[in-house]
């Protein structure tokens, strides 16, 4: 239920700048940027500085700039890419289908209903 978390993530690394990645916007507490295997054009993931496995782990404040950011970075991937919606979900825990153990958000330009591996 309460993961420790692994400096060593991939996420760590990106914000640590061990490890490259298309950034697409960064502030003080949070960091958005390109998902490396996109379920769509203009697949983006928002992550939190606070290291935070889950998002039942993440401060409430660094959730708040979570939002703040994907409020941001939402409209202008959907206006970049096309699409009239978008949809905005995370995964926690492993047996939820969470792969990386840093808390992030999927920005997805359009429906995520009819994608089948997410
Ligand atoms: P999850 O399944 O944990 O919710 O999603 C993890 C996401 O991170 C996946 O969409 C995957 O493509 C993306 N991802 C995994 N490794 C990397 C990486 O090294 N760089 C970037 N930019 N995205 C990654």
């Amino acid at each position: 239920m309460n993961p420790v978390y692994d400096n060593d993530n991939i996420f760590a690394k990106i914000l640590r700048g061990d490890l490259p990645c298309i950034k697409v916007y960064e502030d003080e507490h949070t960091l958005a940027f390109m998902d490396i295997m996109p379920q769509r054009e203009g697949h983006t993931l928002v992550i939190p500085k606070e290291p935070a496995v889950t998002l039942y782990q993440l401060s409430p404040e660094a959730a708040l700039a979570c939002m703040k950011t994907v409020q941001k970075v939402g409209p202008a991937v959907q206006k970049a890419t096309g699409y009239e919606g978008s949809s905005i979900f995370q995964l926690n825990g492993e047996a939820a289908g969470q792969t990386v153990p840093h808390i992030h958000f999927h920005i997805l330009p359009g429906s995520v209903l009819n994608i089948d591996a997410l």
